[in-house]
């Protein structure tokens, strides 16, 4: 792990509570950086590896989903994101956007009843070369503000997941632990974040309260985010949802598949501490 103790988890006053769960006053640990990247240029083009292997495993489609990786610069916490409506196949690393964790807009200090819960129509920010960052930009900033267990983000429209985060029993109980790899996402369910709007704050804050204390999420009506201490781990994950949410779905067609109790699967999560610590449950 290459993290900077110089970057703080929570810099930036990203506006979203710090769901670690660390009491106030008491430190969180050093935010993790992706260890297997050296240079910027190697992260971008890692970036864009990520976003091609997405779509390359049927996780994603087109331009949909987006991804992103902790990197700071100097003293500056943030993160390097995929650009807005850019097609992967035509993505070269100086279309990755920069982004300090201290980004804000102007919507972004209005509550969405005073902007009619749409998306803001300015872009957050322009980068030097012209680029607009992902309209869920939010999403990333929030989650390495808030998670220092975050190094790589992936967030995906894959059809099974999708499918079942637009059923309202699966918006409600997420999906449960029918599988004991339903622990790969940090708990023994796969919560969905609430429906928001693509793009606004809202969808960031219902999304990161899904995350707490777990790797990955669905989100209502829209698809799945997941993070990892690498890019490697956040593509596997998302990965791993789809699969998982493939197998929920046909298990369903069959019958009503009981669940896995509580204590079987935190005995499944002591074991994928042990067996890939990169992958243990967050805390909180
Ligand atoms: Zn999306």
């Amino acid at each position: 792990m290459t993290a900077e103790p110089s970057a703080e988890p929570s810099a930036g006053g990203a506006g979203a509570a710090n769901s670690a769960g660390s009491p106030a006053g008491v430190p969180v640990a050093a935010p993790r950086h992706d260890d297997s990247l050296t240079t910027e240029n190697q992260a971008r083009a890692a970036l864009i590896d990520t976003c091609r292997e997405l779509n390359a495993r049927g996780i994603n489609q087109g331009k949909a989903g987006n991804a992103s990786l902790r990197w700071d610069r100097g003293g500056a916490a943030g993160l390097l994101v995929t650009p807005s409506a850019l097609p992967y196949a035509r993505m070269r690393p100086d279309d990755i956007v920069w982004l300090s964790l201290q980004t804000r807009t102007q919507a972004d200090s209005q509550t969405d009843s005073q902007t009619g819960g749409a998306p803001p129509t300015v872009p957050a920010v322009i980068d030097s070369n012209g680029r607009r960052p992902s309209s869920e930009w939010r999403i990333h900033r929030d989650i390495y503000a808030a998670r220092p267990d975050a190094a790589a983000v992936v967030h995906a429209h894959p059809p099974h997941a999708t499918a079942l985060a637009c059923l309202a029993s699966v918006q409600a109980a997420g999906i449960p632990a029918f599988h004991y790899m339903v622990a790969m996402a940090g708990g023994n369910d796969i919560r969905c974040a609430g429906y928001a709007t693509f793009g606004t704050q809202a969808l960031s804050d219902t999304a990161l309260a899904a995350l707490a204390g777990r790797r990955a999420c669905l989100m209502a009506h829209h698809g799945i985010v997941a993070l990892g201490a690498s890019l490697e781990s956040a593509l596997a994950l998302a990965e791993e949802v789809e699969s998982l949410s493939r197998m929920y779905h046909l298990a369903c067609q069959l019958g009503v598949p009981p669940v896995l109790g509580d204590d079987e699967m935190a005995r499944v999560l002591v074991l994928f501490a042990d067996y890939r610590p990169d992958q243990a449950a967050a805390p909180g």
